[in-house]
């Protein structure tokens, strides 16, 4: 299947930086790798996903919406919504977006800040949407590359931020490699970042790193800051909403919220994602239980890779970064014929990583044992 865009009449009438934007890469379809694979149960571990499911609550509050019915439009404020994220974070509700996912609000932030030729700072390797969005709108993209331990360059990001960007998109957790920036790390780049420039925090991955005593709470160092900001969060990672489409942002203001509002389709959140929401909100028990089980997970496959000789990058979210030593296309395309889905790197300097998103233990086990004889270790 082709994903470019075929020469056609239409082309004429694409904008050139539509034309030349990269394809946003969703991983491998799972009736596909069924097929290839005849698999009876296809094992994805592609998209960062919760193996652990929703809330018992966020299933039921969408039950009881479509029972209610569902031909009115939704609220196009999500003031309830909004309102419960607010009291749960002690935020004012109008400083809170709401979003078809976080990513839209990328997109949106994208539209109502960035100029062309704008200059955005972000990471590498780094969450596709920090590049595509800035250049969907003619805004230019520099990305700061980790250590070769996957760590913070502080010396490169510095350097970077005296370029002058206007938007920083900084993930703490970072995907796809899944380390965390310390408190002193984020600090350092919020002290080194122009007051005139929109630092955007996205914490799509915070839940898993909370019980790190060393991770940051975005909000935290953010508050008081008087500088434009926004900390994004998201109900499709450890919430396990990621089909619904539902997520935030906390703004430094209300005006930058006003700001998204003039650029946002006014019925971005479907109702039935709002009612989940606001269930799954309520439902600390399920969270920690999600939470707790990946961070066993991650610690019992990274420990087992790593015994088999894989370079892993250390994960305080709930996917692994993994060297194969060999290209990643190629152990993607193995592990598809296994029924098994991972994300093959393609970003400079890593095609040999795929990124795995990790699973119920015994899938994972599957995992690891497939990896292992594509990669003839262990
Ligand atoms: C998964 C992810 C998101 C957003 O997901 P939504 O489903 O759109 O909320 C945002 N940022 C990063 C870094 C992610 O990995």
């Amino acid at each position: 299947m082709s994903r470019t865009l075929e020469p056609a009449t239409s082309a004429s009438v694409v904008r050139r930086v539509v034309a030349g934007l990269p394809a946003y890469d969703p991983g491998a379809d799972p009736d596909e790798v069924a097929t290839l694979s005849g698999a009876a149960r296809v094992i994805k571990l592609s998209n960062n996903e919760s193996p652990f499911g929703v809330s018992p609550a966020a299933a039921e509050a969408v039950r009881l919406r479509l029972a209610r019915g569902v031909s009115r439009y939704p609220d196009p404020t999500g003031k309830r919504l909004a309102e419960a994220i607010g009291k749960s974070l002690t935020v004012p509700a109008e400083r809170i977006i709401l979003g078809n996912g976080s990513e839209n609000i990328l997109e949106l932030l994208c539209q109502a800040v960035l100029d062309p030729g704008d200059l955005v700072t972000t990471q590498a390797p780094g969450f596709s949407l920090h590049e595509i969005f800035p250049r969907m709108v003619g805004a230019r993209v520099e990305k700061v590359p980790v250590t070769a331990e996957f760590g913070f360059d502080a010396a490169a990001w510095r350097h970077a931020l005296a370029a002058g960007p206007k938007l920083v998109f900084l993930a703490n957790p970072c995907n796809p490699t899944g380390a965390m920036l310390s408190v002193g790390e984020l600090e350092r780049i919020v002290a080194d970042t122009s007051k005139s420039a929109l630092l955007v925090l996205d914490e799509a991955y915070c839940e898993f790193a909370r019980p790190d005593p060393d991770y940051p709470d975005g909000l935290a160092v953010l508050h008081g800051q008087d500088r434009p900001w926004m900390v994004l969060r998201t109900f499709s990672k450890a919430y396990g909403l990621a089909g619904v489409r539902v997520g935030f942002g906390v703004a430094s203001d209300a005006t930058l919220v006003q700001a998204l509002d003039r650029v946002r389709a006014p019925y971005n959140v479907n109702q039935l994602a709002q009612d989940a929401a606001i269930a799954a909100l309520g439902d600390r028990a399920h969270l920690a239980d999600t939470v707790r089980r990946t961070g066993r997970e991650i610690a019992r496959v990274t420990d087992m890779l790593r015994r088999a000789g894989f370079r892993v990058a250390p994960s305080s979210a709930n996917f692994v970064f993994i060297d194969t030593s060999c290209r990643s296309d190629r152990v993607a395309e193995e592990l598809h014929r296994a029924g098994i889905i991972v994300k093959a790197w393609r970003e400079p300097g890593y095609e040999n990583f795929i990124r795995a998103s990790l699973s119920l233990p015994e899938d994972n086990d599957i995992f690891v044992r497939c990896l292992m004889e594509i990669c003839a270790k262990g």
